[in-house]
């Protein structure tokens, strides 16, 4: 892998020059409590303390509500809306993120590819950003904390700048073209980005395997754990809308008021609806509240075979974002450890 250096004076340079790629997407503080990724006019806005933003970057690749094309039923038509996507630079992206569009791309992406994501992900230039954990995060126990490849570059942060991995030909390319920028990666440095990574490693909440979490949910399903946390929920879908690897989604075909065209659009949808399992003939695969919460709790922890990980990265955003003070971490570390451990997590 390539490295080099790049000193914080020349950060908001660098900044300015990746709008020549695409258009610049970050993170910025949009509330006292609350980042959100947006467009960057003004680089010095970028909030490079963030730890999750309220959207997950999913939403620059399925976009909430989509009108996939639009249908002409006198005639038997239809036409894609397929609108030239142009390139664009998502910068400051966590490791977690990073693998989250791994998975992605492997649904979205695989044998019959979604042409909707896979345009928009092919214009994404992906830059990642180290980051330090919060109470909510555990990623190190999904083995996401670090990423080695599904970005561009990748800023870790040193005392004085930051060390760049280069991750794909896109990343060399823009290295190349800015190379009066960066400096060469000294010892200093190497110590500093070794000190950074430990420093990080044990601010994690918790430590030790998830790796039979899904046999231990599956085998405790009847617990009385499951009827007091459900009861709890709201079914607001809060955490799959937060979460960077839910994509389930609606398609509804709504028709124009002459009765003879209309538009198929998809929507974001959740589990946690009522109307998720409901079938037609009014069968409910999951007609309980508990049903419900306790299916994103086994398709969160589910394995994806292709990565070796489960579908859920933990970012712990389901957690931070949910108004009913569920604690997603909580609950599976009740699962998986004594009450002893737990109380000691
Ligand atoms: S965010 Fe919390 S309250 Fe809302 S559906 Fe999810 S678990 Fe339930
Ligand atoms: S389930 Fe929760 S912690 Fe896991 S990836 Fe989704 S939002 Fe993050």
């Amino acid at each position: 892998m390539r490295y080099v250096k790049i000193k914080d004076e020349k950060v908001y340079e660098f900044l300015e020059r990746l709008k020549n790629y695409g258009k610049l997407y970050a993170p910025v503080k949009i509330s006292d409590k609350f980042y959100d990724r947006k467009e960057i006019d003004d680089v010095k806005k970028i909030a490079f303390e963030y730890i999750r933003t309220i959207m997950p970057a999913k939403k620059f690749f399925i976009p909430p509500k989509e009108e996939m094309f639009e249908i002409d039923i006198e005639n038997g038509e239809y036409n894609e809306k397929l609108e030239e996507i142009e390139s664009f630079v998502l910068f400051g992206m966590h490791p977690c993120e990073i693998v989250a569009l791994r998975i992605l791309d492997g649904i979205y992406m695989d044998e019959y590819a979604d042409i909707y994501y896979t345009r928009r992900r092919k214009a994404g230039i992906i830059i990642g950003l180290s980051c330090l954990p919060d109470e909510y995060c555990f990623c190190n126990l999904r083995r996401t904390d670090f990423v080695d490849i599904g970005f561009d570059l990748f800023f870790h942060e040193l005392p004085d700048g930051y060390l760049i991995r280069v991750g794909s030909p896109n990343g060399h390319k823009i290295i190349d073209e800015n190379l009066d920028l960066f400096t060469e990666v000294n010892q200093q440095d190497i110590d500093a980005f070794r000190e950074f990574e430990e420093k990080r490693q044990r601010m994690f909440r918790c430590y030790g395997s998830f790796d039979n979490i899904r046999y231990l949910l599956e085998l405790t399903m009847q617990d009385k754990l499951w009827d007091e946390e459900a009861e709890k929920c709201f079914g607001c879908g809060n955490c799959t809308n937060t979460c960077p690897t839910c994509r389930c989604y609606d398609v509804q075909d709504i028709p124009n008021i002459d009765g003879k065209t209309g538009k198929r659009t998809r929507f974001w949808d959740s589990c946690q609806f009522r109307s998720h399992g409901l079938v037609a003939g009014g069968h409910n695969f999951r007609p309980t509240k508990k049903d419900r919460f306790l299916n994103r709790y086994i398709c969160k922890n589910s394995y994806f075979y292709p990565l070796g990980t489960s579908y859920c990265v933990g970012c712990g955003n389901c957690t931070y974002f949910c108004p009913a003070n569920i604690d997603f971490l909580g609950n599976l570390l009740k699962v998986r450890s004594t009450a002893e451990e737990v109380k000691n997590a």
